[in-house]
């Protein structure tokens, strides 16, 4: 088991929904947390002050992933405030759900820029700071969606059907170094996200659930930090947390 406390991560889209609750389990366990946002810093501030009062370490940090020279500011921030990095954690994304017949060029370039590109974004700026870590992790936070297709979703399921692809690639070229790479698929998550889903399709949703019920942004939290404290052997996987809604 590696001892995280003292470790420096960096969490995108880490001011709401999932990424805050990896934050808070990265920080609890005495992890240093750069808290990534885009646009909205009061919820990045309040995810911060949340750690320090519990004594933990974090700040927030503006930038939009999907541009490359933000994220390698995003990345020497990090680097100047905690002087290394340990773990990355690729976890901001949008939706913009529509079928393909009434898709847009800017709905399927957008959600390919937030969730696709902007994992080659952090990963290239962070790799060699990653590869001086004794235990580096880079963890997608991808979905079933991209194992599974989702109606209306064509641009974002090929998004996270990518971050998979390059999960495992990484993977390959990374294991020999201690640096591991896997994805997290969550399932249905009770986060702004699926509660912007219409209430008749989340009810059918939920149906589908063997578990008879939304995951919790906690329950991602938890397969994050077991991926950084209990995972050196554990590479080019993807971890489904999902209820058992796809096996
Ligand atoms: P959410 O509540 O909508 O939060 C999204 C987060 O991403 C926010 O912190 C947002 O910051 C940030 N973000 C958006 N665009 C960004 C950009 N260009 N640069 C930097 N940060 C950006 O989403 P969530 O439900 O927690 O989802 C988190 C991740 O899990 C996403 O990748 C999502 O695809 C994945 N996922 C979610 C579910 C689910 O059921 N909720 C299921 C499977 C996978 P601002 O508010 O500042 O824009």
């Amino acid at each position: 088991m590696v001892n995280v406390n003292g470790r420096v991560a960096i969490v995108t889209g880490g001011s709401r929904g999932i990424g805050a609750a990896i934050a808070k389990e990265l920080a609890a366990n005495g992890i240093k947390v750069a808290i990534n946002y885009n646009s909205n810093s009061e919820a990045a501030e309040a995810v911060v002050q949340e750690i320090e009062q519990a004594g933990g370490e974090a700040f927030a940090a503006q930038a939009n992933v999907s541009d490359s020279a933000q994220a390698r500011v995003l990345v020497e921030e990090t680097i100047n405030k905690y002087g290394k990095l340990d773990i990355l954690v690729n976890n901001a994304g949008i939706t913009r759900d529509r079928t393909f017949r009434k898709i847009t060029e800017e709905d399927w370039k957008s959600v390919i820029d937030v969730n696709l590109n902007s994992v080659y974004n952090m990963s290239t700026a962070a790799l060699s700071h990653i590869q001086e870590s004794d235990a580096g992790r880079i963890i997608n936070i991808s979905s079933i969606i991209g194992q599974a297709g989702g109606f209306g979703q064509t641009n974002y399921a090929a998004a996270k059907a990518g971050m998979i692809g390059f999960t495992k690639s990484l993977a390959l070229e990374l294991a020999k170094t201690g640096t591991t790479v896997n994805a997290i698929c969550p399932g249905f998550i009770d986060t702004e996200m699926v509660q912007a889903i219409p209430d008749e399709i989340r009810a059918q949703i939920v149906a589908k659930v063997p578990a008879r019920r939304f995951g919790l942004p906690e329950e991602i939290a938890c397969g994050v930090l077991y991926l950084c404290q209990d995972g050196e052997y554990i590479t080019g996987q993807q971890l489904n947390i999902n209820g058992g809604l796809y096996m």
